[in-house]
């Protein structure tokens, strides 16, 4: 059973379009179940009504035609309970209801269940046999089980309003898809699809005559994609600066690298020809990666099918894409590559929207130094039908919305009006400090980690860095940065702030940051081996970045070090140990280095009830709320799948910040948050009322926060915060605070899409 159920599910994944796919479920589900009929209603929401989509068994011409209102008929009953109908004389049943165009009269048993979606009702799959019987626990079991694998088949393909044919509206329009924040902003524009510019599975083996001949073709087209790379990158140089452009160096050393390159020309001088030999190359390689089934690393997987995609083009000696991108471009596609993005002028280039994909994936990077809203791995995403229409992305809650109807299009016009009015008020608050309306001064940090974000924190003035997220310049390398290196990017973020504070943290990766060159492949990353847990075991990569770290503060003193994911007080006491060791050796050196003020994230439940410890030990404490909230509430922060749950107004996380806050003032250090949390001006209200020293966010929050703070006294603050921690839910601190921002006449802060 579970084969045929495997098989089917393939099957339908693989259909083209939904009429396909509901044909073969009603022809392989009455195959495998023995029945004499198998069918699939769906929901009609605008219509509010089921629709026969598919039949083996009724008469076909009744498809699209019979249509029940929602507590209509047995079909409706199923859909009402949630849960399967099983009747021996379903034509006795008060519920029957008789379409004579279907000729249903003539089977007595009945079998339906329903097919849900993320709690959403998307139709009725139903078995009818002639002989009056009721069906056994196996086959109840199956046919609920083939609904539910197969509900986000159907899911993807009615959002692709794939339905038509059948009736002419698409059944989900205007409904919003989910998928991740990738980079923030709003953008209203018209859709450019990107496909793979050639199709590598498609291509078979063939044989060559001339090998060497078919060698020398190959090497061209390798060179010929090295340029386009190379241009790509030269043509983003005004846009993005050096640091980012390494995005593309890891292109061309794939190109470089004899493992792909080597090993197509190897076995097209075994005799395959080009196209043939590269395919499985590529596929080799793609495989590899995606097996790791690490975030990361199955982005590089996208990176590798992109490059083979582009050598076959070459081979193929496709003229390349010659659209012309609208106006007001929202680049679409399966899985978007940095240099599909690339390829729009950035004055077009308003959104970005991925099938696959996270942020950190190098399409959502690209997109962040851009400044381009991005919305990544929106796995409903009906891709094929999307060219030139009208797309929302809201890259702040990580939603896309598809030719959306007039209210939500006015919501959205309205907030970009908004932002565009705010941006005149906000220019206002460069200049002034930020303080609460009573005269608290609030310290508020930027969050860096391009050299990108570097800029813009300058512009909107800021107090300093509450958090460089050092990570990049790691990742976009094929080895780990030396000393020299390290030294000179960690004084180009130091010295543009001196003598503003500045924290770099030590190295954050594994969990969704892992290393191109240093794969590490675990069942559960977010668990695993990240943050301080890797850089304590491997000493020699911790003291290179620290002794840069401690070098490139000579002559500037702005210098301040924080290490990540602290779960336990030793892995302080030893991050210390061999900062100090760091220290000696460049004084022993003749150095002129300074031991800077450290400082530890919280980010980790079990830092929460040993706050206290872990702040005697150091200097300063900073909440990571990011981690904090996937892991108070058992929610991976990449996985669209529970996005929803995924809250830092969560009335668990408001106490334990609570907490957090004043056991660290206890020790008298001062405390701040770092986690996207700091940035949203409700989120920040609630921060301040709790009394915390400094938040650290985008430089594109920053000036929506300070406004915040200004109109705002800290004693209410304090009474809102009082409030909110009262409540049981997460909607209703939302609600709260939305309601004080608004009352504040602040209502354009008050970010979209949640
Ligand atoms: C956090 O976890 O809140 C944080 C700021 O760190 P990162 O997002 O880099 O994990
Ligand atoms: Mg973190």
């Amino acid at each position: 059973m579970l084969d045929t159920l495997h098989r089917i599910v393939q099957e339908v994944n693989e259909a083209r379009g939904l009429k396909h796919a509901l044909g073969i479920i009603v022809e392989r589900g009455a195959e495998a179940m023995g029945v004499d009929v198998c069918s699939v209603y769906l929901v009609d929401r605008e219509a509010d009504e089921y629709v026969l989509m598919a039949t083996v068994g009724l008469n076909p011409d009744a498809v699209g035609k019979v249509r029940l209102r929602r507590g209509e008929g047995l079909v409706g009953l199923v859909g009402e309970r949630e849960e399967p109908v099983n009747l021996e004389h379903a034509d006795q049943h008060p519920r029957f209801r008789y379409f004579p165009e279907t000729g249903e009269e003539r089977f007595h048993a009945f079998l339906g269940v329903p097919i849900i979606h993320f709690r959403q009702l998307l139709g009725v799959l139903v078995v009818q046999q002639q002989a009056a019987r009721s069906f056994d626990d196996d086959e109840v079991a199956f046919l609920m089980t083939m609904a539910a694998q197969l509900s986000g088949a159907i899911a993807h393909s009615e959002v692709s309003g794939g339905i038509d044919g059948l009736q002419d509206h698409s059944l989900s329009r205007g409904a919003a898809l989910q998928g991740i924040a990738g980079a923030p902003g709003v953008a209203i524009g018209q859709a450019m699809v990107v496909y793979a510019s050639a199709d590598l599975n498609a291509v078979p083996d063939r044989g060559t005559d001339d090998p060497e001949q078919e060698v020398q073709t190959f090497l061209t087209a390798v060179q010929a994609v090295r340029e386009e790379v190379q241009d790509l990158a030269a043509r983003l140089a005004g846009s993005i600066p050096a640091e980012e452009q390494l995005l593309f160096d890891a292109y061309l050393r794939m190109l470089d690298s004899s493992s792909i390159v080597g090993e197509t020309v190897e076995l097209i001088r075994q005799g395959n020809w080009a196209p043939g030999a590269l395919r499985e190359v590529i596929s080799k390689h793609i495989k590899v990666f995606t097996e790791m089934e690490d975030p990361y690393l199955s982005e590089r997987a996208s990176d590798i099918r992109d490059i083979g995609r582009r050598i076959l083009m070459r081979l193929q000696l496709d003229s390349g894409d010659k659209r012309e991108p609208p106006p007001a471009t929202v680049l679409v596609g399966y899985e978007l590559s940095a240099s599909q993005l690339a390829e729009i002028p950035p004055d077009r280039l308003v959104g970005v929207l991925s099938v696959r994909g996270s942020g950190s994936s190098h399409a959502a990077i690209l997109a962040r130094a851009l400044g381009v809203p991005a919305v990544m791995g929106v796995g409903d995403l009906p891709v094929g039908r999307l060219e030139g229409k009208q797309v929302i992305v809201d890259g702040y809650a990580g939603r896309a919305f598809i030719e959306p109807p007039p209210p939500v299009r006015q919501e959205y016009n309205r907030l970009l009006r908004d932002e565009a009015e705010l941006s005149a008020g906000l220019r206002a608050m460069r200049e002034v400090p930020a303080e609460t309306a009573d005269g608290a001064r609030i310290y508020l940090h930027a969050n860096t980690g391009l050299l990108s974000d570097i800029n813009s924190s300058l512009e909107v003035g800021c107090d300093g860095i509450g958090l460089h997220r050092t990570e990049f310049p790691f990742m976009v390398r094929n080895r780990f940065p030396g000393e020299e290196e390290q030294t000179v990017i960690y004084r180009q973020v130091l010295s543009p702030f001196a003598p503003r504070p500045v924290v770099l943290r030590t190295l954050d990766i594994g969990g969704d940051k892992p290393l191109p060159y240093f794969p590490v492949v675990e069942e559960n990353p977010f668990l695993g081996w990240r943050g301080i847990r890797l850089t304590l075991d491997h000493p020699e990569i911790f003291l290179a970045q620290l002794r840069a770290m401690l070098r490139a503060n000579i002559g500037l003193g702005n210098l301040r070090i924080m290490f990540p994911m602290i779960s336990r007080v030793e892995e302080v006491d030893q991050a210390l140990a061999l900062l100090r060791r760091a220290h000696a050796e460049l004084c022993e050196e003749g150095r002129a280095v300074e031991m800077p003020p450290v400082g530890v994230m919280i980010e980790v439940p079990s830092a929460i009830f040993q706050a206290e410890e872990l702040a005697q030990r150091v200097d300063f404490v900073s909440i990571g709320t990011n981690d904090l909230t996937q892991y108070l509430l058992a929610v991976d922060r990449n996985n669209p799948r529970v996005a929803r749950l995924y809250d830092d107004l969560h009335p668990a996380v408001l106490r334990a910040l609570q907490r957090l806050v004043e056991t660290v003032h206890r020790q008298g250090k001062p405390v701040s948050v770092c986690g996207s949390m700091a940035g949203e001006p409700g989120g920040a209200l609630l921060l301040i009322g709790m009394g915390i020293d400094s938040l650290s966010m985008s430089a594109a929050s920053i000036l929506r926060v300070k406004w915040a703070a200004r109109s705002i006294p800290q004693s209410q603050m304090r009474a809102l915060l009082a409030q909110a921690l009262r409540m049981e839910t997460a909607e209703e601190v939302r609600e709260l605070l939305t309601a004080t921002i608004e009352d504040a006449g602040l209502g354009g802060l008050v970010r979209a899409g949640r």
